[in-house]
């Protein structure tokens, strides 16, 4: 397939602005790329790589898409929206809580199964599959599963990796990379939340090359998130036709600030929510953003990162209303 048209939803560029209050208590010159203010369906990292991923939906003449991810995901509530702008019926195969299996499910700080992401899909019309809880392994091919079943009942599916973690997804945040620098290329640091691996890939492939160093704080206790990223890259070099040539080596990926495992609200990221919530007045989540914002802090703290740094704001908003009330009061909120 050749690179498709992009469907518009997203406004850009996304704004970029200074965070004086924070800049001043770390020691840092510190910036916000604003991925939460997309302007689509509650905003985050996920508009982007929709826009390509459907537009290839489309292209292929498909009237279903098939996707998966935890019930909260952003990806599966940006999706929905994206769907019902087209027409085309979404199907989200779904677990609370997946999880690694050799790195354990999570005993706490489980979010709501209700409200957040899982309110918004159910008004967008996503038809959410809820399958007790198991293994990443499992849900994926759960997902595989359905989209064989609906085939077979002669619908025509078009299936995206959880994340919209394709060489698409990551084109199209190779692009976003591309607009920040157009915004101000004087980073000497970039900071943000990594997971299914498209927004890490794009980035590190914007800014190969450059001075600036490219920090995914990972949500996942992944393992083979470095392959998932070099695939990645050399899809990207594929569908540009460049030779760009990105190895594991050359990622940057901090694996601190997982905590106990994906997909739970746990301290350090509440405190960085709320640090940010009460010097700058901006929200992050308790999935990724927060948990990316708690990474750069603990590499501030140690003195592992440079003057001039970019923050940048995946999104993920929503799943704040889904934190429980005990995990607020702990986190001193
Ligand atoms: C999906 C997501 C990420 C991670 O992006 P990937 O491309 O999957 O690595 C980060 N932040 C938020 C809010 C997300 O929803």
């Amino acid at each position: 397939m050749p690179i498709p048209e992009p469907v518009p939803l997203v406004c850009r560029p996304t704004p970029l602005h200074p965070l004086p209050r924070l800049s001043r208590m770390l020691g840092l010159d510190l910036w916000i790329k604003r991925d939460d203010l997309t302007g689509f369906a509650f905003g985050g990292n996920k508009g982007r790589k929709l826009e390509y991923l459907v537009a290839e939906a489309l292209a292929q003449g498909a009237d279903t898409v098939v996707s998966c991810g935890a019930a909260q995901s952003n990806f599966l509530r940006q999706l929905g929206a994206a769907c019902a702008m087209h027409g085309l019926r979404c199907v989200a195969v779904a677990m609370h809580l997946p999880y690694e299996p050799g790195f354990g499910q999570p005993q706490r700080g489980r979010l709501l199964e209700s409200s957040g992401n899982i309110l918004l899909d159910r008004l967008l019309g996503v038809e959410l599959r809820i399958l007790p809880d198991g293994s990443w392994e499992e849900l994926f091919s759960a997902a595989e599963r359905v989209a064989d079943e609906l085939e077979e009942q002669g619908r025509r599916v078009y299936r995206i990796p959880v994340g919209g973690s394709s060489p698409l997804g990551a084109l199209a945040f190779r692009e976003a990379g591309l607009e920040a620098r157009r915004q101000d290329d004087g980073f000497q640091a970039v900071v943000f939340a990594s997971s299914s691996g498209s927004t890490h890939a794009g980035l590190a492939h914007a800014y190969a090359g450059s001075h600036t160093r490219v920090i995914g704080i990972s949500c996942d206790p992944e393992p083979d998130l470095y392959d998932t990223l070099e695939e990645l890259c050399a899809g990207q070099d594929r569908l540009l036709g460049t030779s760009v040539g990105l190895r594991r080596t050359d990622f940057e990926l901090r694996f601190e600030a997982v905590g106990s495992g994906y997909g739970v609200a746990e301290r350090p990221a509440l405190e960085a929510i709320l640090l940010m919530a009460r010097h700058e007045g901006i929200f992050l989540d308790p999935v990724y953003s927060g948990k990316a914002f708690a990474g750069l802090l603990a590499l501030a703290e140690a003195r592992d990162l440079p003057q001039r740094v970019l923050f940048w704001h995946t999104g993920g908003t929503p799943t704040l209303m889904a934190v429980p009330d005990e995990c607020w009061e702990d986190a001193g909120a």
